[in-house]
């Protein structure tokens, strides 16, 4: 029988924490709420690890939920981060390092031009904005399951946090916001087709996570991006691709380049900031024009470009684009998890797929394919729950939900990948 870690600190700060933040959390997806149990507090971190209020050591696959792929503490970046907290922390005005940081996402990348924001949501609200701004049109269609932040447009059919919650559409989103976002499920090209045939001329773009993680893990199927960008071609629509969760991850071009797939339109987030508050949008110069203040799209920040999280951010992205041999290895263990976990949960009586893009692999407890948002909500989440306690009871520290992708970062090695595996064993077989 698996025995409880000791909590004894978590628990007391979540129940101090209830009183002055709404369910004891800055963001709802950290609150246990698929799982049962109260969220874990965190001291420190280091490496492949993060370390409780109570001093227990996990394994950390959710990595801050992607940012930190170089793993926690990366010397280059806090020595970088110290050095710039000394010379200054903020201006408000431009720097340099906002150049480098430019030059160095459009060098990755491959796009145009790019403006930087301080989150994943800025950068996909900014980017429909400046869609709808150049085409002229009101609508959007997202993907059912697909998270693009906390945006109005967005919170329609929207995954992850939203799903594991069980709030699908959110109250507080206008009726008129939410007439002109149109939802088609993941991986139907006929659904999108139906869409812009029923709404003529009206679609300003189409926005997809190129590989879906907040429904688990779902790749793209054989074709469904290049038919994604073809209709978009044909229609005049902007092709958004929000590489939040895989913009420097898949690989140091992202999804597009992985797919080999271009978008007009990019959103970043996570990676780009090594651990800080980064976001960016970019893309075609053609459409990037129309930006404030060269145009009349109007997209604005404070802190857009603080030297600390640029710092960081760039740093990081340095570091990706000099040692490729990041992405070999945390694809390869990746796949270790993958082959390791599928003979264990081949050997047990319980249903399961596992789907994996690279470094981003999800487990679903049930048999059929996981392609879209409706399959992957056919998963047994009494069975996603026992497997998460197990695994974290073990020192394994998965997402909450099975509405989101594990991160595998590159600090994982041999002894975290057979512990990882040594665990998993463990907790299936109670569990069968
Ligand atoms: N887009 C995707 C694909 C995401 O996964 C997320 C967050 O998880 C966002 C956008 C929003 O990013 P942020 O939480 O930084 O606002």
């Amino acid at each position: 029988m698996l025995q409880p870690q000791e909590r004894k600190n978590s628990e007391q700060l979540f129940e101090r924490a209830g009183k002055h933040i709404p369910g004891g959390v800055n963001s709802p997806v950290r609150a246990f709420k698929s799982v049962g149990g109260n969220p874990i507090f965190f001291s420190r971190a280091e490496g492949a690890y993060v370390f409780d209020e109570d001093d227990n050591r996990y394994i950390d696959f959710i990595n801050s939920w992607g940012p930190m792929i170089l793993g926690h503490g990366f010397p280059e970046v806090v020595e970088a981060v110290q050095m710039q907290a000394a010379r200054a922390m903020s201006f408000g005005a431009p720097t340099e390092l906002e150049i480098q940081l430019a030059e160095t996402i459009c060098e990755m990348t491959g796009i145009d031009m790019v403006r930087l924001v301080n989150s994943g949501t800025e950068a996909c609200m900014s980017a429909i904005r400046l869609a709808r701004g150049y085409t002229g049109r009101d609508k959007i269609i997202k993907f059912e399951g697909c998270y693009h932040g906390h945006g109005d447009s967005f919170l329609i059919k929207a995954g992850s946090g939203a799903s594991t919650l069980g709030v699908p559409n959110s109250p507080g989103v206008t009726k008129g916001t939410a007439t002109d976002t149109l939802t088609a499920p993941f991986n139907d090209l006929a659904a999108v087709e139906k869409l812009i045939s029923e709404n003529p001329d009206q679609i300003a773009a189409i926005i997809t996570e190129p590989v879906a993680g907040n429904m688990g893990c779902v790749p793209p199927a054989e074709g469904y991006m290049e038919g994604l960008r073809a209709l978009c071609d044909k229609h005049g629509i902007v092709f958004i691709m929000d590489e939040v969760m895989t913009g420097f991850r898949l690989a140091p071009g992202g999804a597009q380049e992985r797919l080999g797939v271009e978008a007009d339109l990019v959103c970043y987030g996570k990676v780009i900031g090594g651990g800080m508050p980064v976001g960016a949008f970019g893309g075609k110069r053609e459409i990037f024009q129309h930006i404030a203040p060269t145009g009349p799209v109007y997209q604005a920040g404070t802190l857009s470009g603080n030297p600390l999280a640029v710092i960081s951010g760039l740093t990081t992205l340095r570091y990706l684009q000099n040692h490729p041999e990041v992405y070999a290895h945390i694809d390869h263990m990746t796949e270790r998890i993958e082959d390791g976990m599928r003979e264990i949960l081949e050997n047990s009586k319980l249903p399961f797929t596992i789907n994996r893009l690279g470094s981003m692999i999800s487990i679903h407890f049930c048999e059929n394919e996981v392609m879209d948002y409706t399959t992957a909500s056919e998963g047994n989440n009494n069975y996603f729950k026992q497997f998460f306690h197990g695994m974290l009871n073990e020192g394994i520290y998965l997402p909450p939900s099975a509405y989101e992708t594990w991160f595998v970062g590159n600090t994982i090695g041999e002894s975290e990948l057979e512990h990882t595996l040594y665990a998993a064993e463990r907790v299936i077989e109670e569990m069968s």
